[in-house]
């Protein structure tokens, strides 16, 4: 409101030190809508000062918005600093080394090292942020979100990587297909379809991460994980909920165009149960959940570009939340004693004993789970009225496992073979032999992530010794030395570059030795 000097009762704030008039004295209009203080302004002429005319000249013909150097060279940013920032470096009071020079010379004001007209006179949109390009790996972009095909060609995509977990696939294909038709569509009409937020709940390993992954990877979408465990409540020590949008702004190479069809998947979300027979405030659990609640419907957030947390060297922008999928994940430890309590107690009538035993041999227990059970787990009824799609995943079993091993496109064994056949070597695994890692496996307990570390263990020395010994041609994992009872198969190629007569004389083609071949040909052991 203006009074009759044209004077305004509103607050001003500078746009560099955001410090009120009431701090700094009459502060100036910019012409974008921004305010300057004095004390701003005048670190600003004396950084004028220091230009070099001729050079902001080219820049400016070259369309460059220009930057400042700093007015000496105590406060200009490290070089190093510099690349660390992506070149959008301005220090306050925020900086150590600017407080003490401050300490010395109280009157000087806020220390303005490195100033970006643009931000200043309304072309902060336009400066170009130095963004490291991460190389993705993992399936290559078969479809596009504004192009989704349908259900069932996105789930025959998904079973080329993701094994079993049929019910997960055909949820989620559909789940995604649908959000993305709303996407593309807009609002229709007078009827506006709802989000189609997802929670997955199945066995530490069962492949959740890992199927949002392969979804994200295929629609060619930003994706953002983040650990539910490492939120709180604003104002607390940890990431605030919004934290997820940033690092999905940071995936999309900070387009908020695309962050705001992207995914963020939140894992581990059974750790924001409610606390029970908790005296202090649950800052990490039921706070969090209550925070998520605006972000899982949509809204718009103000999230910093470039940086995990919000401060006033960072550069701020808005993104709606209408758009982003929001896949939650969790193992839900006890929640199967829960359904087993429920479901005995709605037949506890009768034969209520037989029952309970019937539950607890029931493998499937965890997909017979409804809103009542997830909210005697602890989580609150808003919370999960906004994931309207639940979805189990099954604890993996032997077969899964071996398949595992075996099938996927980028399975663990092709891997190896692929790096094998690079040294002209071919690497077989005996049937036996994978089902013995499969069963190493599920004794960890920690589910198909535990497949890696075991076959990593016995591939350690064939990956040393084999290199070693230009004879050998082949290589077969046998049960026996899975169960530590033998070594792998050697069998050397014909050497036709050298022909030796016993070998020809042997085997004409292939010789076989077991497993002391490699210490015989390598001059070492292989296990
Ligand atoms: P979580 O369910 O705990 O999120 P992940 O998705 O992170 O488990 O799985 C760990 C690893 O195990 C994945 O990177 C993937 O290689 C493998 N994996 C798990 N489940 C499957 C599956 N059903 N099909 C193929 N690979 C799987």
């Amino acid at each position: 409101m203006n009074d009759n000097n044209g004077n305004s009762d509103e607050i001003k704030y500078c746009s560099i030190c955001h410090r009120s008039e009431h701090d700094t004295g009459r502060q100036l209009d910019l012409p974008n809508g921004g305010h300057i203080c004095p004390d701003c302004l005048q670190s600003m002429m004396n950084a004028v000062g220091s230009i070099n005319y001729s050079d902001l000249m080219k820049d400016l013909m070259n369309g460059k918005i220009p930057e400042m150097p700093a007015p000496d060279k105590e406060q200009t940013p490290s070089s190093d600093e510099e690349k660390k920032d992506g070149g959008d470096e301005r220090k306050f009071y925020g900086d150590d080394s600017t407080k003490d020079d401050d300490k010395k010379n109280p009157d000087r004001g806020p220390t303005v090292s490195f100033l970006n007209l643009g931000d200043i006179f309304g072309g902060g949109g336009q400066r170009q942020q130095k963004v490291k390009k991460k190389k993705k790996t993992g399936p290559k972009p078969v479809f596009t979100y504004d192009n989704i095909p349908a259900p069932h060609l996105l789930k025959a995509e998904l079973d080329k990587y993701v094994i079993g977990q049929e019910e997960a696939k055909k949820v989620i294909s559909v789940a995604a297909y649908n959000h993305y038709k709303r996407v593309k569509t807009g609002t229709m009409d007078d009827i506006d379809i709802e989000k189609s937020n997802i929670l997955l709940i199945g066995p530490t390993g069962s492949g959740k991460t890992y199927l949002v992954k392969t979804l994200a990877r295929l629609l060619d979408v930003p994706l953002a994980i983040t650990d539910a465990t490492n939120l709180t409540e604003a104002g607390y020590i940890g990431d605030d909920v919004e934290s997820c949008i940033s690092k999905l702004l940071a995936e999309a190479d900070n387009d908020v165009d695309k962050a705001e069809k992207g995914i963020v998947f939140i894992d581990e979300i059974d750790k924001l149960a409610k606390k029970q027979n908790l005296n202090s405030r649950d800052v990490s659990g039921e706070a969090v959940q209550q925070g998520l609640l605006k972000l899982l419907e949509g809204s718009e957030v103000e999230v910093p570009v470039g940086a995990n947390s919000k401060n006033a060297m960072v550069p701020m922008t808005t993104v709606d939340t209408k758009n982003i999928l929001f896949i939650c994940g969790g193992a839900f430890p006890a929640l199967e004693g829960i359904i087993k309590q429920r479901l005995t107690r709605q037949t506890s009538m009768g034969f209520s004993a037989e029952l309970k035993d019937a539950y607890d041999k029931d493998k499937d227990i965890l997909s017979k789970v409804n809103n009542d059970d997830l909210r005697a787990f602890g989580m609150i009824p808003e919370f999960i009225g906004r994931l309207p799609i639940v979805c189990t995943l099954s604890s993996l079993d032997e077969d899964m496992y071996v398949r595992i091993l075996r099938e996927p496109k980028n399975a663990i064994i092709k891997q190896y073979q692929k790096l094998l056949r690079l040294d002209d070597v071919e690497l077989s695994f005996e049937d036996g032999a994978l089902r013995a890692i499969a069963r190493q496996a599920m004794k960890k307990e920690t589910g198909a992530r535990a497949l890696r570390s075991i076959i990593e263990k016995y591939m350690l020395d064939i990956m040393y010794e084999i290199p070693k010994d230009r004879n050998i041609g082949r290589v077969v994992i046998t049960e026996d030395y899975i169960n530590g009872k033998g070594g792998p198969r050697v069998e050397i190629r014909q050497l036709e570059y050298k022909p030796q007569p016993q070998i020809e004389d042997k085997s004409k083609g292939q010789q076989t030795k077991e497993s002391t071949a490699p210490q015989q040909a390598a001059g070492g052991t292989l296990c």
